[in-house]
């Protein structure tokens, strides 16, 4: 297959800007290369790894001993209310194209950057109380486990079996999201672009505008506090912190006294304790190396275990 590339920087395919080479790289736009990619690296026995926007990964500072496929499948048909997309289509084009035409559901991503379909499907995306699991109609999805036959087939809404940044494409590494449609809801164009608005001025206020990779951990629900942590539970409780019944594990960081720690070129952010950004020349090494420091306090500090939201590509 005469697409496929040896030996690729990945750093730039990541909104981390940090992590080294594919040791073969191929994107895909069509299912025939899809299907030519996946044979060619059963042929020469190497593993495949899926790469989306890059916008929730930390690559490996020694890059992925594998076949990196970057899904370019980027198309994106209105269909009535229904938004019919490749998992490769930008979330915030989806989003764009939703509003011109009064539908609804995708606002709660306005200013994320990078992020494609088929990534927020894989972790059910979401912010401010909403997430892909409310749009998300059926899933068509390519199934590659080695030895066995590859094919196509589709997913309900159930069938994906959508939790808290979960499904069932998460738990199961030999399915790939390739297409998606998601059932938009009619609203009124002026309120849904005030919501967009409004959702892009709290990102410009609480995020860092360094390279990062969104939340580096899940937030924890309450029930999961009182369990381990009682005291902290009920100051949460009398101080009204949980929002849509989690606690932000960036307010628990903050509380723990960890904004602006730093390792290398690794840093907490100073606007969001639950990111963490690149000042330049940080490595994977690096943000590891923090992202075990805070767990660390967080145990210490509270009882709690944080567990991260972010993907590792290519650690052994
Ligand atoms: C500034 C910023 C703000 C963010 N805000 C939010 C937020 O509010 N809410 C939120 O949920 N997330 C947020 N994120 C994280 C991130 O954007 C989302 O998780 C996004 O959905 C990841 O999509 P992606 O295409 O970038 O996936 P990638 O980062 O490329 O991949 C993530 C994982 O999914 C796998 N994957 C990707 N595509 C596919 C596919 N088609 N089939 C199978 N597996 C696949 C990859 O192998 C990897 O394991 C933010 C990120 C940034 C940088």
């Amino acid at each position: 297959m005469d697409k496929i590339q040896h030996n690729v920087s990945l750093a730039e395919y990541t909104t981390f800007h940090i992590g080294g080479p594919a040791k073969y790289f191929v994107a895909i736009k069509n299912k025939q290369d899809l299907f030519d990619a996946f044979n060619w690296a059963e042929n020469k026995n190497e593993p495949v790894v899926i790469l989306g926007g890059g916008s929730n990964v930390l690559i490996s500072d020694d890059g992925v001993e594998a076949l990196v496929v970057k899904l370019g499948n980027s198309r994106i048909a209105l269909k009535g209310d229904r938004l019919h997309c490749g998992a490769g289509a930008d979330l915030s084009r989806a989003n764009t194209l939703a509003i011109s035409n009064a539908l609804s559901g995708l606002e709660w991503s306005a200013g994320i950057p990078g992020a494609t379909i088929g990534g927020a499907i894989r972790g059910n995306a979401g912010a401010f109380g909403w997430d892909m699991s409310g749009l998300v109609e059926t899933v068509e999805s390519f199934f590659y486990g080695s030895g066995k036959q590859k094919s196509f087939s589709t997913y309900s809404n159930r069938d994906c079996q959508f939790g808290y940044r979960a499904s069932i494409f998460k738990e199961n590494p030999d399915l790939l999201i390739w297409e998606a449609v998601l059932k938009m809801r009619k609203g009124n164009q002026e309120e849904i672009k005030k919501y967009n608005r409004q959702t892009l001025n709290k990102r410009c206020e609480d995020q860092p505008n360094l390279p990062n990779a969104g939340c580096i951990f899940k937030n924890l629900s309450l029930s999961d506090i009182e369990k381990n942590s009682p005291k902290l539970a009920s100051y949460i409780k009398n101080n009204n912190i949980t929002k849509n019944d989690k606690v932000a594990v960036g307010w628990i960081i903050e509380t723990a006294g960890l904004k602006g720690k730093s390792i290398g070129g690794a840093k907490v952010s100073l606007e969001h304790a639950n990111f963490i950004v690149n000042r330049g020349k940080a490595t994977a090494l690096d943000i590891i190396g923090l992202i075990s420091y805070i767990k660390k306090e967080v145990s210490k500090r509270f009882n709690l275990e944080l567990e991260e939201e972010i993907h590792y590509l290519g650690f052994k």
